[in-house]
């Protein structure tokens, strides 16, 4: 029997209404479990950890991502997969953070969620859980089908680290504007093998550290310039994501120009990433976007909001040097981006 370890986090999933705010806060694992009785009829030998006080993922930090990866090294030779039950909220972040730190695993690390709690009668929990089970613990032959980070919900399976939650309200709360899906769930699991894990890890070592000197700036037309001088005189930003329009591109003007070239002047990273929902950037496929490239401006290809940030707080706690970030953006590590 194939054994699937899963670590409970927090989250919609196993949360209830709190008699006095009538607010969700998050309860115990035996409160879960004690809604899936399906769990023990499973063909899969289950271990289950649990975090000692759940969370709403809201509150999930670096830390707990550190913490959350060592903990499945050390269990990786007990188990042949894990499933993560996460808040869906940040979902996306840690899914892109354990794909980096996880990158030599090759195993299925599956997380999935709700957006209703387990014991609330139309919840998705269920559905969710179970199948996220199934497929932490499905080989073909002795390997694993699924040997990377992963999110399951709603009956699709995605590469964790291109996901986006695009929705607060329906059951298929994330998608993958950029890759195409793993799998479907339907009466079988139908896997789209050309898809799953088709990217070589390099392998250098990393460290397991995340830097949060880290900012996301999303412009927006008629923006007041001066929070680029903030940015530039910030002793404690030390990586910029740059959240352009389109394909990338940027005002021309050289009031946005000059601000941004005395960010560069300083060898802080700028990540050019598309605010669009889905697709990449082109640096210099416009106009307004030669200027950009021309600042040394990085591109960060067709990374999600999310992927870039984790890569850049993951890439600076590495090694400041800008041109190792340069370098480390201009690879596909773990399957994050299509160059
Ligand atoms: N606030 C919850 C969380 O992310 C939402 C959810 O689980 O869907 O923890």
């Amino acid at each position: 029997m194939n054994k699937v370890l899963i670590i409970y986090t927090g989250g919609t999933i196993g949360m209830a209404s709190d008699p006095e705010t009538g607010s969700l806060i998050p309860l115990d694992f035996a409160h879960l479990s004690a809604q899936i009785p399906e769990l023990k009829q499973m063909n899969i030998e289950l271990g289950v950890e649990s975090f000692t006080k759940p969370i709403d993922s809201s509150n999930i930090s670096p830390k707990n991502w550190i913490d959350i990866a060592a903990f499945i090294q050390d269990k990786s030779a007990e188990y042949d997969g894990f499933v993560l039950l996460h808040g869906t909220d940040t979902m996306s972040y840690t899914a892109a953070a354990l794909s980096f730190l996880l990158k030599d695993l090759h195993k299925p690390v599956i997380l999935t969620g709700s957006q209703l709690p387990i014991g609330t009668i139309r919840t998705d929990g269920k559905e969710n859980l179970i199948t996220a089970i199934e497929i932490a613990g499905t080989k073909d032959g002795s390997i694993p089908m699924v040997p990377e980070v992963c999110i399951y919900f709603e009956t699709q399976l995605f590469r964790g680290n291109r996901t986006r939650k695009y929705n607060s309200e329906n059951f298929d709360a994330f998608q993958s504007p950029n890759y195409p899906v793993l799998a479907d769930a339907g009466i079988d699991i139908n896997y789209h093998y050309a898809y799953i894990a088709n990217f070589t890890p390099p392998i250098e070592k990393f460290k397991a550290s995340f830097s949060n000197e880290v900012a996301i700036l999303k412009i927006f037309p008629g923006m007041d310039l001066s929070m680029l001088d903030y940015l530039a005189a910030s002793k404690t930003v030390k990586g910029i994501v740059l959240e352009s329009f389109g394909a990338g591109n940027a005002p021309s003007n050289n009031a946005f120009i000059e601000k941004l070239a005395n960010i560069s002047a300083k060898n802080i990273p700028i990540v050019n990433i598309t605010q669009c929902y889905g697709g990449p950037v082109v640096q210099g496929k416009y106009e307004t976007s030669i200027k950009l490239k021309e600042l040394g401006v990085i591109s960060g290809h067709d990374l999600s909001t999310e992927a870039a940030c984790i890569k850049l707080m993951f890439a600076l706690g590495q090694e400041k040097d800008l041109s190792f970030i340069r370098n480390f953006f201009n690879q596909s590590i773990v399957g994050e981006c299509t160059l």
